[in-house]
Formats: C-alpha cells, structure tokens, sequence
C-alpha cells in the first residue's frame, strides 16, 4: 500500500480535505466501533489542534509531513492530562503526569493523537482479553483475538480508524498483532526510541515503535520518534534512515531450522514460509539455514526475565502514589488489598512469578541462569549476523486464536510467543510485513541495522 501519509499531507495542502473533518471522520469511527479499540477518546484536544492546522492552510502557511496526520496511541504511554489506565483496574482513573518522549516528539511534528488504545493490562499478555474495557476483537475475523498486548494499536490501523498507532513490544506486542491484523509493525533496535513515559513492563526488552499501513510511514514514524534522550540512558544516535531504501547490500538470508520443524507450527504456516524461502532463493538471494535455540528455551527464559522485572516495576503501585487504593486495617493490609483486588489474575500471577524468581535462594538458580541464557542467545546472534544479513522467520507459530481460549490455557499462550521473544532478548530490530503467511513474516538485522530491515521488506514487497 502506498503511503497514508503521503497522501492526506497531499490532500491537506491541496485543500481537498479539511483537517478538522478528517480528525472528527476518524472520531466518530473510534466512537462507534465494536472492536473494544478505545479506551478513551482524546476528542477535544485533537479538534483544536486540527483546527489550528486548518488555519494554518488557510493563512497559506507551509505544514510539515506529519502535522495535521491521526495517530492512535497505546494505553501505556503518558500523555500529560489523560487517562493513562495500561488497561488495568488499579490505574483506570489514573492521569499523566507529563508526556512521553516519543509521543512528544509526534506533537511537535504536529501530529494529532485521538485516542488511548486498548491492550493487555500492563503488556501482559498475547491476545489482548486481559483488560478492563472488553476483548479487543480481529480486524479481520472478530471471532478472533486482536492479539497482545498492543491489539487496539493494530485494530485501529487495519480498520483505518487511525492512520497508524504508537504500540509497545516488549516480546512481540507490536509484530504479533501486526501479524494477526495484516498490518506493518517495527520493534526497533532497543534504544533506538526513548522510553521515557512509557510505563514499564520489562525494562530490558521494552520497545517503542510504529504500526502502520505501509512500509513508508513506518519509516517516517520511526525517523521522528528516533534518538538519544537525556531521561532513558540506554538511547543512542542514529541516523535517519533515508526514503531510497537500497537493497544491493542485503545478500544473504538466515532462516532458523528448528522454528520451521517444530511440532508446535501449524501446516499451514509452514508451507506458506518454505514456499517464500523458495522464492528468495529464485531471485538469487543465497539462504542459508541456521541452528537456534529451542523455542522453549527462549520462551522459558523470556518469561523468567519478563517477569522478575515486571514484579520490580509495578511494586511502585501499591495504593499509596498512584491510581486505586482500598483502606485495610493496617498499611501492609491496605497495600495487599489494593493490590490483590486491583491486578488482574494475569498481572498478578507475573507478580508471583517474578518475586518467586528474584527471592533469595532461587535467585542464583533461576534469575542469574536466565541472564545467561540471555547472554548466550545474543552471542549465539552475533555469529549469526556474521554470515546472514537478515533472519527470516514466521511471526507466530499458528493462526490467531479464538476470544476466550487463550484465558483458558495461561501456558498455551506464553508458548505462542516462541518466534518473537528472541529477538526481545537480543536487543534486534525486527519487522512484522504482513505477507507469505496468514500471520504475516518476521524480518530481524543486527542491533541498530533497522534500516536493513526495512530495505529487504521492500524487496520482499516486490518479490511476494
Ligand atoms: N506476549 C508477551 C508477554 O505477555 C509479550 C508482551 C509484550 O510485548 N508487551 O509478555
């Protein structure tokens, strides 16, 4: 698809649209819509600022690329003076403090933002059915999930409510949905966008990044979001990557052997990926298969690290600074209450994971071997990206589940997050191109070659 951005910038300064009747077009969408997208609508604020861009054009004043353009965000990024509810009980009458580096960066480009995204509470989760506002339901099947965490971000852009969505990822959120919705979705290299404002899940692994219709509004996206800031010391610099994404230096693609022969891939995906494998190779890109780590392990450890950290991140809410709080007879009462009331069974068996993991005599046992592993699987990256340029792989082994079933089965669901929690671990930029299978395609580079990333899907784009 073309660029969205493109061509409501075109269409604005040709005064063919009005920005204020595009952003209410998009507003009434959200209001209406039966996909649990919303958690709330940013209504007034994004009227006003369509209406000063409006008299912008009108005075003849030149507009940037972005100004006037919706946006959705997550609801787990503050954004001074909204609700900011991560999807949880415990923070549903909660309101940002200040802004998040990356949003502000968009409202300084002019951007419009209308709305706070459903999403698993807190990031925790795979379908997003773990929140208060309602399952959100699949763009293309409602019958199914939206998939998790950042479902509302990737609903919203496949059903063209917003023109695209801020999601986070921290072990697949934003390329799974992207996935199961047909959409685009970038985990940047870790750093590459700050994380300043957005509310922590696994500090480690959190990522910042785009959801969008086409290739090239990722990368307008990306480029305004990018870059070192003062409030996340783990930023770097990096270059905007440019619009002429040339292809000559991608020569060789990895694919991991053991993800395609697992017993937990569906048929389908399966033949659909070795078909695409096929016509690679038939362009003369040379393929070679690589040897990984078992899904399980990475999921294991994934989890372990996900959750020790989650468990530290949200000890902060405990009743006392921020959103609900339920009086008990005692202050450790009152912080157990709240606490136990207010999480949802999935953000609290997190809780209890992680603290199993980090307490003293399974610490050593568990947490330490986890960051091994971790440390094991960059290596185990880096002599990878000696000799492939790109890793290819399914974003999911099977295709979207049911509403309801993922609750069902906890451990069926950290499971089907097998084929992007790696790349989590690593650090890598990786991209979900909604083509080759039902659940789209995963493409990874080595830490802080997003731009690789982003030239060989659009190779694929024209190969696919
Ligand atoms: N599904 C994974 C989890 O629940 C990833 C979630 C995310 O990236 N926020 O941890």
């Amino acid at each position: 698809m073309e660029s969205q951005i493109y061509k409501i910038h075109q269409q604005l300064i040709n005064k063919e649209i009005s920005c204020t009747a595009l952003v209410q077009e998009k507003l009434d969408l959200l209001q209406q819509n039966t996909f649990n997208t919303v958690n709330s609508l940013l209504e007034e604020t994004a009227i006003e600022l369509a209406k000063k861009v409006d008299a912008k054009i009108a005075n003849g004043q030149e507009i940037g690329l972005l100004e006037g353009i919706p946006f959705g965000i997550k609801d787990v990024y503050m954004v001074q003076g909204t609700y900011t509810t991560a999807s949880s009980d415990l923070l549903k009458n909660y309101k940002s403090a200040y802004t998040a580096t990356a949003i502000q960066k968009l409202l300084d480009a002019g951007a419009i933002p209308l709305v706070k995204e459903n999403c698993d509470s807190f990031g925790h989760g795979s379908s997003s059915e773990n929140t208060i506002f309602g399952a959100v339901k699949n763009a293309v099947n409602p019958a199914l999930v939206g998939g998790g965490s950042s479902g509302g971000s990737a609903v919203n852009v496949a059903k063209d409510y917003t023109i695209f969505s801020i999601g986070g990822d921290t072990g697949g959120s934003i390329r799974q949905p992207a996935g199961y919705n047909k959409v685009y979705g970038l985990k940047p290299t870790y750093g590459r966008i700050s994380r300043y404002g957005l509310m922590a899940y696994a500090s480690s692994t959190d990522c910042v990044g785009p959801i969008a219709k086409s290739l090239e509004d990722i990368r307008i996206v990306l480029n305004v979001m990018s870059g070192k800031d003062v409030k996340d010391q783990t930023t770097y610099k990096s270059d905007k990557i440019k619009k002429d994404l040339n292809t000559s230096n991608i020569k060789t693609v990895g694919y991991f052997k053991n993800f395609i022969e697992s017993k937990a891939i569906s048929n389908e995906i399966k033949v659909d990926f070795l078909a695409i494998i096929d016509k690679i190779k038939a362009k003369g890109i040379a393929v070679k298969e690589l040897e990984f780590f078992d899904s399980d392990i990475l999921v294991s450890t994934y989890y372990t690290l996900a959750m020790a950290e989650t468990a530290s991140n949200l000890s902060r809410l405990d009743g006392t600074n921020y959103g609900a709080r339920i009086e008990g007879d005692t202050l450790k009462d009152t912080y157990s209450i709240t606490r136990s009331e207010k999480f949802s069974e999935e953000t609290k068996r997190r809780i209890v994971g992680g603290n199993q993991v980090l307490s003293q005599g399974f610490s050593d046992e568990i947490y330490l071997k986890a960051q091994d592993v971790r440390n094991q699987i960059s290596a185990r990256f880096t002599n990878d990206f000696k000799e492939v340029d790109i890793i290819l792989s399914p974003v999911t082994p099977q295709n979207p589940p049911k509403i309801g079933d993922s609750l069902k089965d906890p451990l069926a669901m950290y499971l089907s997050d097998a084929y992007t929690v790696g790349f989590s671990l690593a650090e890598l930029p990786t991209l979900t191109l909604p083509k080759g299978t039902n659940t789209g395609l995963q493409l990874t580079a080595d830490k802080k070659n997003d731009a690789h990333v982003l030239q060989f899907a659009n190779l694929l784009n024209d190969i696919l």
